[in-house]
């Protein structure tokens, strides 16, 4: 039976970079050592990291004005190095509230500056992205936060913010590299890896140069981002393994054509589960704004939540797995990152038909 992983993350890798690292694992290109082994600062393991920062700057399309930073702590570490690094002097911060992600990001924020919530859709449960014309951007701001996927609510933007002069700071973890982006538009771009990159314990952070060396006093060492530029995120040791596969996923990208490609098979594959949720006469129910539902992450209803439990038990009998949804909103969610191919979104529609069928 073939298998196909739903989660949302650590998430579905592709099988041609986990059979390469299992060739690779005892023995990388004849070193003698697996990857896992090696010293970070040896001339193999170097190699390895500046090809993976290579293959992503020219997937991106990353300007060189912008150090790529491989770092740890998840996306979570991030909600403190941004106010941190970024405040510069600055007491006031801009942050979108669009649903758990977000939320999580303001009130670590609140620790180190007054946060300014440019716009929110608590009302309606986080189900839409708040029009642009409602939005109180302060012009003081050091910078403005938002979360372009809500990985839980399935929330996502398909524009860019733009305030002004207040630098745009992003948390793509659920969605880097789905989508072409216009990278100059953002201040800093951040993610964690074990959604769309790699395997967790990897933190990507893209971030324009001339916003280094300028942080909040006492900020700890680990905590500067011009620390780890400077080093060439080599202060002290990464996460090398995951670094490895992330890198082995950027050629998969590469070799599969890049980001457009990805963003169209990404398009297709949720317009076909979308459509099968709206076309289900009620049984399927997705809450969010139809311009604003998001291409990795699809939340659905049941139309009978007592119903929840057998749907999970027979998909996973089908070999479709980890479906239920997140334990704040209920109902299912199905992930869809770059590596889910489009055969797997068939066949959750096909299983979402049949049970629907008999469970009418
Ligand atoms: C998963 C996720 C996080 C949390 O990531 P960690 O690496 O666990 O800290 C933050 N933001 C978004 C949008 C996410 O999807």
């Amino acid at each position: 039976m073939t298998i196909y992983n739903f989660s949302a993350g650590p998430a579905v890798l592709p099988k041609e970079v986990l059979l390469q690292a299992q060739a690779e694992m005892l023995d990388w290109h004849g070193s003698g050592m697996s990857v896992m082994e090696m010293s970070h600062r040896g001339r193999e393991f170097i190699g390895i990291a500046e090809q993976a920062e290579a293959d992503l700057r020219e997937l991106m399309g990353i300007p060189a004005n912008y150090k790529v930073l491989f770092l740890q702590g998840g996306a979570h570490l991030q909600f403190s190095m941004i106010p941190l690094n970024l405040l510069r002097g600055k007491t006031t911060a801009d942050y979108l509230n669009t649903g758990a992600w977000s939320k999580k990001a303001i009130g670590e924020a609140k620790k180190f500056c007054e946060v300014n919530v440019v716009a929110s859709t608590a009302d309606n449960h986080f189900t839409s992205v708040p029009a642009f014309d409602t939005w109180k951007c302060n012009q003081d701001a050091a910078y403005l936060h938002y979360t372009p996927n809500e990985t839980i609510g399935g929330v996502e933007f398909n524009w860019i913010p733009d305030c002004g002069d207040v630098p745009l700071v992003a948390d793509m973890s659920s969605n880097i590299l789905s989508r072409e982006i216009d990278v100059s538009k953002f201040a800093l771009i951040y993610a964690g890896a074990q959604k769309n990159i790699g395997p967790a314990g990897l933190t990507l952070v893209i971030v324009r140069e001339d916003l280094l060396g300028n942080v909040v006093a006492g900020t700890p060492t680990m905590l500067d981002y011009k620390v780890h530029a400077d080093n060439d995120s080599m202060y002290n040791t990464p996460p090398t393994y995951a670094m490895y596969i992330a890198g082995l996923v950027f050629q998969w990208l590469k070799k599969n054509g890049g980001i457009a490609a990805m963003e169209a098979n990404n398009i297709a594959k949720a317009k076909l589960l979308y459509a099968a949720i709206d076309a289900s006469n009620g049984f399927y129910t997705c809450p969010v704004a139809v311009s604003d539902r998001s291409r990795m992450n699809v939340s659905f209803t049941l139309k009978d939540a007592a119903l929840d439990g057998a749907f999970v038990k027979q998909a996973e009998a089908m070999g479709l797995l980890q479906l239920k949804g997140h334990r704040s909103v209920g109902g299912m969610r199905a992930s869809i990152y770059n590596a889910m191919p489009l055969e797997g979104v068939a066949a959750l529609v096909a299983f979402m038909q049949q049970f629907a069928q008999q469970n009418s």
